[in-house]
């Protein structure tokens, strides 16, 4: 566990928000940028836990953090960036205190990771078979050649795809597949948890909602937990069991899906969804957010939205903002409540 280098941005009384022992439990991570001017901080006390089996969804603008968080927690952070407070427990391990060894058990064992960029994961010149095993191989040396071929086949049929398609090359496939394809690498070591960044951003909404779906499926019969991070709220109220919301950083709202939807608290949050077409219902004018996310180098004193915000009062520029409980399991960090 790394000691905490700067005071707790976010207080959260998570124990009585999540009533059952977590899978994953973070608690006021810090990660910061280390540039020549000094560093910058971009995940600022951030605090979750994640349950078993549960859908856990990370919402926010580009640049708020949320991939950052992800990368933070399977280790994966790619310099400048470091780690440089909190803790991180996974099943009760320490992430942040293990070792290479322990870390390469850990990750895809463990924990996987569907990149932003999966449409590009796969390498052009192997074939899709050679890819899975390639995993399982490095992972699993024990498997024999037949073993290893029937283990893959089994993971093209889990994820949709008939076993004919093992000797396809990536560009021999449609996108939804290809994607299907980086899915079944990242279940191939059955994680507990797997990690999903945007991860169907690049594909249209029909293939997009047959991808969720299917995962969903897979998720309540393999019993694996989510962390799903994209920016379409819309589509996040759908898929996930709760949501946090991210802001420049921070999380500023964190309550279950349907709460969430149906009593956005805080002045950001009200935003976001004012920026999505409802699915149903009459027309509404969308109204969005004015002004743009701040400079990282420099947030705003007091509460880091208040310069784009709504409601904006005398001391939110001066006070920082809590997380704090306002109902069970909804919190909220907003000088409103
Ligand atoms: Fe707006 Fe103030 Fe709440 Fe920040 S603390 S979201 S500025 S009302």
């Amino acid at each position: 566990m790394l000691s905490t280098s700067a005071p707790a941005a976010t207080s959260l009384s998570l124990q009585s928000a999540v009533a059952s022992p977590a899978l994953l439990a973070i608690r006021d991570l810090q990660v910061d940028y280390m540039t020549p001017q000094g560093p910058v901080r971009a995940v600022n006390g951030v605090s979750f836990d994640i349950k078993p089996g549960e859908v856990f969804g990370l919402a926010g603008e580009s640049g708020s953090g949320k991939s950052t968080i992800a990368h933070a927690l399977m280790r994966i952070l790619p310099p400048p960036a470091v780690i440089s407070g909190g803790s991180v427990l996974f099943d009760g391990d320490d992430v942040l205190d293990m070792g290479l060894e322990e870390l390469e058990q850990f990750r895809w064992r463990s924990v996987s990771m569907v990149f932003q960029s999966a449409m590009n994961a796969l390498n052009p010149v192997l074939t899709v078979g050679d890819q899975i095993k390639d995993v399982l191989h490095t992972h699993q040396p024990w498997l024999t050649k037949q073993q290893a071929n029937a283990r893959a086949a089994e993971l093209l049929d889990i994820v949709g795809i008939e076993k004919t398609r093992l000797s396809a090359y990536p560009h021999q496939l449609s996108g939804g597949m290809r994607q299907r394809v980086v899915i079944a690498i990242a279940l191939a070591l059955k994680p507990q948890l797997m990690i999903m960044d945007e991860p169907t951003t690049a594909l249209d909404v029909v293939v997009q909602k047959d991808i969720l779906q299917q995962i969903e499926t897979l998720k309540d019969e393999l019993g694996f937990s989510i962390l799903f991070i994209t920016h379409d709220l819309s589509l996040m109220v759908e898929f996930s069991d709760r949501i946090a919301i991210m802001y420049a950083g921070e999380i500023v709202e964190l309550a279950a899906a349907g709460e969430l939807f149906n009593n956005p608290l805080h002045p950001y949050t009200r935003g976001l969804m004012n920026s999505f077409p409802a699915l149903t219902g009459p027309k509404e004018v969308l109204t969005g957010i004015p002004g743009s996310p701040p400079d990282m180098r420099q947030p705003p004193p007091g509460c880091r939205f208040h310069p784009r915000c709504d409601r904006t009062m005398s001391h939110c520029s001066l006070t920082h903002t809590q997380l704090r409980e306002v109902a069970p399991g909804h919190l909220v960090a907003c000088h409103l409540y």
